[in-house]
């Protein structure tokens, strides 16, 4: 480790104003905030913006001294979802007017940046990615390399075949960024006192109490986890998840270079991993490497850790050195000032962790920021003020709240694996369905090793392995990625077929599955879901649950199995945030429990035309239409055991679910497929299962369904308790809307072109304006068309979507027509 670097970095445009902290130490505050770096910062700055000064910063060294102070400081707002832009425009929008608010320059400079392309399928990807940032509103322009290089001279551009061009991107100075932030927020009383150490964390009833500190202990109604890389060994002692892990991240400073100056784009080059950023004359050369060096776990940081940096590492970012001059020859004659080697936190799926700990109450984080801790800090601040404040997200965060990771995802071990290939994925090509190859493994079906056999492809799901397509036993099962059809596109269509005309074999063991049980389970859940839920035992309610704007906090289905006992049935992915919505809902007030039954059951899909005639094979129970409803669940004796079966269906096609002990999940799962043999029982996997979905046009929570859109503008009113008087969260909120007209929507479509393909994020036109985006997209096997949803922005007459002529698709720059269904 190298010795101690003062505090201004790489970055001497500083404008190097300081704050003065604060040494007076309070003995209580409604909010403490944990590290002073530049997302510590934002959050108190944000706070107080919100009216919220009861606030006190803590941070052990000097403001920006752990991560922030060596960041290269580039701004970009290209993100993957519509509400990740949002933020990351708003961070733009923040930093160019701090100085005028605070006095403090933020070294704001409105460069503008370029991405470059040196392969065929790097120009789909920047196309698409084009496309969809201009949906959500940012300004993207596909220019030809000659283009590029007038703007950046010093570029070679022999190899490239496109570019995108980015005005609005930027570079920020972190050191000044925190300071103006930390200014911002102590003009309005908040305190920021430097030189103290939070050395332990105190709960008590599940719910935070106070800090102790190296000098005393701050009584405290709320604690922000904005402590960086040390974020996760704090976690630890109050036993949450905060999955991220320090890796070493790498760039050059030059020595001046004739040609650069203060109009110097960003530039970008992902096929080479590297990016050049102008600085003082000369050029700062990174890289997002493909075999990152993952540093030490967060409990094992040296102390102290201020303002210092990793060793040099030359062999290491060697390589990446000559990548970069293959990009700007200048770099092979101009001298090098210095490597810089800084630790960053980087998370399982590089996105960071945002928001209330799903096991405790009172606690929040804002860390694992995956180098782009600069760019996000606006944004996720004010997030994080605004859900503090509110007491909940404000707005669409499920991408980053922290409650999309389980307990396992703690694991340092397998933290580190994961970031030795997440650190390269910023600048690997995102295909679509694209699966981590590391950390594998970890929660698996009991019949994983019969998917194994029969020559699965696994996708990952919130740590589970679930099976995506069967290439059929002894054959690969390696998926070829490309944006337009891969190569499971038959394999798919063959489950496919089989659900709509004999019967096909799903494995949903991922679902979470909870259990809710006492006196007042009725009285909660009815009130808590849209739909009736004071139904008979043995029926089964598909509903959502609402926040009051009658938006989605989930949608599941719930199975009455007792006079006080409830099982909900979620998506994989909704587990622990559904587990935490419903716990933080009895809070107290309702004599109920809830408790997380997924280990305990393997769920099977048997669902066909001929699964009744298998059912009644495994099975002396009466599965006609009669005597199982649909809707309708119960125990029943199935192979050589007892299972709950569930008549109902997300393919849309006659079926049980079938819950099984996870024991006896192998035997009846072999059951299942010697009995059906003959009646053409075939395994299927989730490409199937969004095929045959969306050819109904059912809905997905996190794809459809989210806290920024509500039941009615999801077209799902009729899975509610509208038409009658009871009450439920949302209610007021959708009776307005009833009479209102609406300002978005979801439709179900069709593309004429069996060619295209769609997976999500595309843009939907009218004409030349932009309507709506698609939320998802799949070949539809019985429809024979690309069939989807799309969330329409712009009216059209009557809220009546299918009236409307001239729609389109934007496939990359190409149109296909868009019919709506
Ligand atoms: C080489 C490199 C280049 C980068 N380039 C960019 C870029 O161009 N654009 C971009 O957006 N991002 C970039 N980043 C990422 C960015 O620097 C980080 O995401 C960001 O600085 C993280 O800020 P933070 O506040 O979460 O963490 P930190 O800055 O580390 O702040 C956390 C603070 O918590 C304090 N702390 C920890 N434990 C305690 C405790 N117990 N008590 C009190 N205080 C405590 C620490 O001292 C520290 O000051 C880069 C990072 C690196 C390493």
């Amino acid at each position: 480790m190298v010795e101690p670097k003062p505090p201004r970095g790489p970055h001497q445009e500083s404008g190097g104003a300081k704050l003065a902290g604060t040494t007076d130490h309070p003995s209580r505050a409604r909010v403490v905030i944990i590290g002073g770096g530049v997302i510590g910062c934002s959050v108190a700055y944000h706070l107080a913006k919100l009216g919220q000064t009861d606030v006190v910063l803590l941070e052990q060294g000097e403001l920006s001294c752990g991560t922030t102070w060596h960041a290269a400081g580039i701004v970009g707002q290209v993100r993957p979802t519509e509400s990740m832009t949002a933020l990351a425009r708003y961070s733009i929008d923040l930093y160019g007017g701090l100085e005028q608010e605070t006095g403090f320059s933020t070294g704001w400079r409105q460069c503008g940046a370029l991405w470059v392309a040196r392969t065929e399928e790097r120009v789909t990807h920047l196309m698409r990615a084009a496309a969809s940032a201009r949906g959500f509103g940012t300004v993207a322009e596909i220019v030809s390399p000659q283009e590029a290089q007038k703007r950046f001279p010093l570029m070679n551009i022999d190899d490239l075949k496109a570019a995108v061009w980015l005005p609005e991107d930027g570079t920020a100075n972190p050191v000044d960024l925190t300071q103006a932030l930390a200014r911002g927020a102590q003009s309005r009383e908040v305190r920021i006192i430097e030189r103290t150490r939070v050395t332990s964390i105190n709960m008590a009833n599940g719910r935070v109490c106070s800090v102790a500190t190296d000098n005393d202990v701050i009584e405290c109604e709320t604690l922000v986890l904005a402590a960086g890389q040390w974020s996760k060994a704090l976690g630890d002692t109050i036993g949450v998840t905060v999955p991220l892990y320090p890796s070493q991240h790498f760039y050059a400073v030059t020595e001046t270079i004739t040609g650069i100056d203060t109009d110097t784009p960003i530039l970008r080059d992902p096929d080479g991993h590297v990016y050049f950023k102008p600085e003082v004359g000369g050029l700062v050369a990174g890289c997002f490497e493909p075999n990152a060096l993952p540093w030490v776990r967060s409990a094992d940081i040296p102390s102290p850790f201020e303002f210092r940096l990793l060793d040099e590492n030359w062999e290491h970012f060697g390589p990446w050195m000559e990548s970069a001059a293959q990009r700007i020859p200048a770099l092979e004659t101009s001298g090098i000032r210095k490597l810089y080697n800084g630790p960053e936190s980087f998370t399982p799926d590089n996105n960071f962790l945002l928001g209330a700990f799903p096991d405790v109450d009172g606690v929040y984080v804002a860390a694992g920021f995956n180098s782009g801790g600069i760019a996000n800090a606006g944004g996720a601040g004010l997030a994080l003020a605004e859900w503090i404040v509110e007491g909940a997200p404000t707005r669409d965060l499920w991408s980053v709240d922290i409650a999309r990771f389980a307990p396992y995802a703690s694991s340092d071990k397998w933290l580190r694996t994961r970031t030795i290939e997440t650190l390269g994925d910023h600048y690997a090509l995102p295909f679509p369905n694209r699966e981590p190859a590391t950390g594998r493994g970890i929660r698996r079906s009991p019949v994983h090793h019969l998917h194994e056999k029969a020559g699965a492809s696994f996708g990952t799901k919130l740590g589970w392995e679930r099976v995506n397509w069967y290439a059929g036993q002894g054959k690969s099962a390696e998926v070829v990625y490309s944006f337009g059809r891969q190569n499971w596109h038959e394999n798919v269509a063959g489950e496919h077929r089989a659900a709509r005309q004999r019967v096909a074999l799903f494995d949903q063991t991922s679902f979470g599955k909870l259990l809710v049980q006492g006196p007042d389970a009725e009285k909660l859940l009815q009130y808590l879901c849209a739909n009736d839920v004071a139904v008979p035992p043995g029926d089964v309610v598909y509903t959502s649950m609402l926040n009051e704007q009658g938006c989605f906090e989930t949608d599941v289905t719930i199975t009455r199995t007792g006079a006080e006992e409830f099982l909900i049935v979620t998506g994989a992915a909704q587990e622990i945030r559904d587990l935490a919505y419903l716990r933080r809902n009895i809070a107290g007030e309702h004599t109920a429990v809830v408790t997380d039954v997924t280990s305990a059951y393997a769920v099977f899909g048997v669902m066909g035309p001929n699964s009744r005639r298998l059912m009644t094979r495994c099975s002396d129970a009466d599965f006609s239409a009669q005597g199982f409803k649909f809707a309708t669940s119960r125990l029943v004796d199935f192979a050589h055991t007892q299972i709950r079966a569930t008549r109902m269906t997300y393919v849309g096609a006659l079926g049980w679910e079938l819950y099984v002990p996870t024991e006896c999940a192998v035997g009846v799962y072999e059951f299942l497929l010697a009995q059906g043999a003959d009646l053409g029982i075939t395994q299927a996997g989730y490409y199937a299962i969004d095929s045959l979905r969306l050819e109904k046009g059912y809905r997905a929570w996190g794809r459809e369904l989210n806290t920024d859109i509500t039941l009615i503008e999801a077209g799902l009113e009729k899975f509610s308790k509208l038409d009658t008087d009871i009450p439920f969260r949302g209610r007021e909120a959708l009776e307005k809307q009833q009479h209102a007209e609406l300002s978005q929507q979801l439709i179900n479509f069709a593309v004429d072109d069996r060619d295209v393909t769609l997976w999500g994020g595309e843009m939907i036109l009218r004409g030349d304006q932009k309507v709506g985006t698609v939320t998802s997209a799949a070949y539809g096997h019985t429809a024979d068309s690309v069939v989807g949803i799309a969330l329409m922005r712009q009216c059209v007459d009557g809220h009546d979507w299918s009236v409307a002529d001239d729609l389109w698709v934007d496939v990359a720059g190409e149109r296909a027509r868009v019919h709506v269904r």
